[in-house]
């Protein structure tokens, strides 16, 4: 089945404050060639075609959308975050990769 906006949402509420970042818009649209974006000021643009995803894989995008808050970059501390959050998250990202 697939996840609904209120769904998306209520993830991107729940890692939020689990994380300690503020969102402070949630966006679906069509994108092209990516996930997600977020914005230094809490602007998350979500695309659409995450809600035809299995549910992990979209938890990984929006984890590591929302560390983006924490670390800008991808380097070693990014990584850390996001071991700390989501031990298995390279294998999530690997998922991903797969897909498309
Ligand atoms: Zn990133």
């Amino acid at each position: 089945m697939n996840a609904s906006r209120e769904d998306l949402k209520g993830t991107v509420v729940q890692w939020a404050d689990r994380i300690g970042v503020k969102v402070r818009e949630i966006h679906l649209r069509q994108m092209e060639r990516k996930w997600a974006s977020i914005s230094m000021k809490g602007r998350l643009t979500l695309n659409t075609d995450l809600l035809n995803l299995p549910e992990a894989l979209t938890e990984y995008v929006i984890v590591h959308e929302l560390v983006h808050l924490l670390v800008p970059n991808h380097g070693k501390l990014f990584k850390s975050f996001m071991s700390a959050y989501l031990p298995d998250w390279e294998e999530r990202q690997d998922r991903l990769r797969s897909l498309y």
